[in-house]
């Protein structure tokens, strides 16, 4: 995607691949004491990869690919193409739904099918011995999603998306800097907070609904803070124009370049620091 933003700033910041929209958003940068992170390829690199089936892996892998190829969420892409590596073809599907932040359900020969979070299993069973091992491969840091078929529970997929090498760096810059991260994330808790440690970050808000994203930054304003919000996806949109500092990933989809007042260029959090450090010297020179 192209940045359509007008810069300000300085060179510098160009050639550091930083986009300032407009000169207010340097005085909001150098107000700022949160900054909020999506996690799905704003945190982490954002291909995730099958690393665990349970179940009959043949079976469960062909159901939920044949589901997931009308998706295109990151997790979809990681099944499909775990399906493809073990050469299982996809079958056709009817009635096709995907339900945001939650997964996906549609017909699979005959039969409802859905593979998704445990947020989908509203009247379904699961039993102890799955729910324990989901539990290990979540604090693993794996993203489960059960598969469902007939009203049963047939297995489940463990997907893993590593932190992208600069982040805690990153992060730990940010601290450096007086700043308080937050990760806000439609993922399971166990899984979030797991990543969250493995890069620093100081507070998780999990299992957020892509449009209580927007919200969450609300309240975090009305307890006090000013925040930033960085990510990258079209479900980022209204939190990037919620937070005080919206800062979309250049690498994203159009909708967050729109609504961010920064365009890091690069797919790497420094970029966040930079903006920061840019920011503040800029707005010291002209105050
Ligand atoms: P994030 O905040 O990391 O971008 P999402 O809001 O996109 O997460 O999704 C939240 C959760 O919903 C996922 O972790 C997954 O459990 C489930 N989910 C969403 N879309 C799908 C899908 N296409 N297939 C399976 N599970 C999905
Ligand atoms: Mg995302």
């Amino acid at each position: 995607a192209t940045p359509t933003a007008l810069m300000v700033g300085t060179a510098r910041s160009a050639k550091l691949g930083v986009l300032i929209k407009n000169g207010e958003v340097l005085q909001e940068v150098s107000d700022l004491d949160t900054v909020v992170f999506d996690k799905t390829g704003t945190i982490t690199v954002g291909k995730p990869q099958v690393t665990d089936v349970v179940g009959n892996s043949k079976q469960v892998l062909q159901v939920a690919a044949s589901l997931e190829e009308s998706s295109e969420h990151p997790l979809a892409t990681a099944i499909l193409q775990r399906a493809a590596d073990d050469g299982l073809s996809v079958e056709h599907v009817r009635e096709f739904a995907a339900i945001e932040g939650k997964g996906v359900r549609a017909e699979y020969q005959g039969q409802e099918a859905f593979v998704g979070s445990d947020r989908l299993l509203t009247d379904i069973n699961i039993s102890r011995e799955m729910k324990a091992t989901a539990e290990k491969l979540q604090s693993a840091a794996k993203t489960v999603v059960y598969v469902g078929l007939s009203g049963q529970i047939i297995g489940l997929i463990a997907i893993q998306d590593v932190a992208k090498p600069s982040s805690p760096e990153a992060i730990k810059e940010l601290k450096a800097r007086g700043l308080k991260t937050v990760m806000l994330t439609g993922d399971n808790e166990a899984v979030a907070q797991a990543i969250a440690d493995q890069v620093g970050i100081d507070q998780v808000i999990a299992g957020a609904l892509p449009n209580e994203k927007a919200q969450h930054i609300k309240k975090l304003q009305d307890a006090g803070a000013t925040a930033a919000f960085v990510g990258d996806g079209i479900n980022d949109a209204p939190a990037l124009s919620t937070a005080d500092v919206g800062i979309a990933m250049g690498s994203g989809t159009d909708i967050a370049i729109d609504s961010g007042g920064i365009v890091l260029v690069q797919n790497d959090l420094r970029g966040v620091v930079r903006a920061l450090d840019i920011s503040k010297k800029t707005f010291n020179r002209i105050k």
